[in-house]
């Protein structure tokens, strides 16, 4: 197991919330190795003890129930340098004295810092085989770009070295969409365009774009959450069962529902997609301000988009895609509709008002499956049977441990496997299709729909949403 992480952006966001806490996690746990180290690396002019002083609140926060001598043991490994990532030289300065420990290098920075971070790595030992090299989303902000960043970096390290993050792979609730679809010969008979009639993925978010505005200017919601997460799940969802769970033959049935993906042509932009911003509403009572990006900048908060994955599988199956900021709750769910049954024999209700069989999985805030079926009250008398819909609820037990996903990425990256992150090739087919989108948005002018906070989305979105959001809802 590797035991030295560089932790490149370690004052950040990312890093105090969700890496650092991870890591006094598999501490805990003992799931390090004896010998472990981090150091901590960032733009800020801290030595170690002031930087162990800023994280040791952090940590107490995210962890209330770890005890001081378990945060002491996390910290003594942690030591701080201060390093401007433009400047190759001293990046490999930060980096040579452990550089030949077996090192993991992880990049919590801006992407536009990417290159110049890398081949100062490489300048300072850390790049060379067995070294390995963890990289946030996004890479990139669209083809182009990730391009660059690819091949600069490809000249200075091994794919099988390199380990892109998207964390929804890393949660155990999407983990289990392969579990589910793949260990059940229930789902998995029934998983094509003969009895499948559309596909639905909504991830929500109740936040705004608060704090992260520069970035978000930038990138808006295509770019921000349908490249990476959604695209993610769009994957487990469509791929064809891989020969094995070994990484690559994961990935590979990954990259080839990526490439099979119809681009978006600028005639079907206004029936096939919805773009919207966010402007002043209420969230849980709360008031809360409309998204006004900087001059020059004209990012969506929201979009809802049909993918058509051209494929022997999915054929005519619309994938209805749907993200949004301010929304009224947070909430991730895949619901998959089926076709109706092929001869209707009931009366009660009629063809036309039956309901749908419905998968729904709820990713988070809880994991929790519904299997929507028709079933039958008890009739008066035989041949009058009266059908309801009935919800099965197959909640995942709760108490159940289930490691956050940085924690099981972390132990993936430290291991060599991997299985749940993100190839070089799913990143270009991604960005591809991604690219198709925002070219026939600008082609055809597609408008800005204003949506209060606190609602789901323009009026003019019920397409992309799953059955079961009701729009009127005002949170
Ligand atoms: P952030 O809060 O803005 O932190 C940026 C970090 O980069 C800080 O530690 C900053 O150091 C450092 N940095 C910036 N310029 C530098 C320079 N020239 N030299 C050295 N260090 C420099 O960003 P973040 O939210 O943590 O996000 C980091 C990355 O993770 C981004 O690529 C983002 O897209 C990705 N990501 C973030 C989240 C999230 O929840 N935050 C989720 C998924 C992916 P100083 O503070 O010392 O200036």
């Amino acid at each position: 197991m590797h035991n030295t992480l560089f932790l490149f952006g370690a004052t950040g966001d990312l890093a105090q919330r969700y890496l650092f806490p991870s890591l006094l996690r598999l501490s805990i746990d003992g799931l390090l190795p004896e010998d472990f180290k981090v150091r901590a690396l960032a733009l800020s002019p801290h030595d170690t003890e002031k930087f162990r002083e800023i994280l040791r609140p952090r940590l107490e926060q995210a962890l209330p129930h770890a005890g001081a001598a378990d945060i002491d043991n996390l910290l003594q490994r942690i030591d701080y340098r201060s390093v401007d990532l433009r400047d190759a030289e001293s990046v490999a300065t930060a980096v040579r004295d452990l550089a030949d420990r077996k090192c993991v290098s992880y990049l919590a920075i801006p992407p536009g810092l990417y290159i110049s971070t890398c081949q100062g790595l490489a300048l300072g030992g850390a790049l060379a085989a067995p070294n390995r090299l963890m990289l946030e989303k996004p890479i990139g902000h669209d083809s182009t770009s990730a391009e660059e960043i690819l091949r600069s970096i490809g000249a200075l390290i091994d794919e099988d070295r390199v380990f892109r993050l998207d964390h929804y792979l890393g949660k155990a609730a999407v983990q289990n969409l392969i579990a589910l679809r793949f260990g059940n010969t229930l789902l998995e008979a029934v998983w094509n365009r003969n009895y499948i009639e559309s596909v639905q993925i909504l991830v929500a978010e109740s936040e705004g774009v608060d704090g992260r505005d520069a970035y978000y200017a930038r990138s808006g919601a295509l770019r921000d959450m349908v490249q990476s997460h959604i695209l993610q799940l769009l994957c487990l969802v469509a791929m064809e069962p891989p020969a094995s769970l070994e990484s690559d033959r994961i990935r590979d049935e990954k990259v080839k529902v990526l490439r099979a993906l119809r681009p978006l042509k600028a005639e079907h932009a206004a029936r096939d997609s919805v773009r919207g911003r966010y402007t002043a509403g209420t969230i849980n009572g709360h008031p809360a301000q409309a998204y006004q990006p900087p001059e020059g900048s004209d990012v969506e908060t929201f979009v809802g988009v049909t993918a058509h994955i051209d494929n022997w599988r999915w054929e005519g199956v619309p994938f209805h895609l749907c993200t949004g900021k301010r929304m009224p709750e947070r909430t991730t769910r895949v619901v998959v509709t089926l076709k109706p049954v092929t001869h209707w024999l009931f009366e009660r209700p009629d063809r036309q008002h039956a309901t749908p069989n419905r998968l729904t999985f709820q990713l988070q805030p809880q994991e929790n499956i519904e299997l929507g079926l028709m079933s039958s009250l008890a009739g008066p008398e035989w041949g009058a049977l009266e059908l309801q819909p009935l919800e099965l609820e197959l909640s995942v037990p709760t108490g159940l441990h289930r490691r956050i996903a940085y924690e099981r990425l972390f132990l993936d990256a430290f291991n060599g496997n991997h299985a749940l992150f993100v190839r070089d090739d799913e990143v270009r087919a991604a960005w591809a299709w991604i690219d198709s989108v925002s070219a026939a948005w600008k082609a055809a002018e597609l408008p800005l729909q204003p949506y209060p906070a606190g609602t789901w989305g323009p009026t003019s979105a019920t397409t992309f949403l799953p059955p079961g959001i009701d729009q009127e809802a005002q949170a």
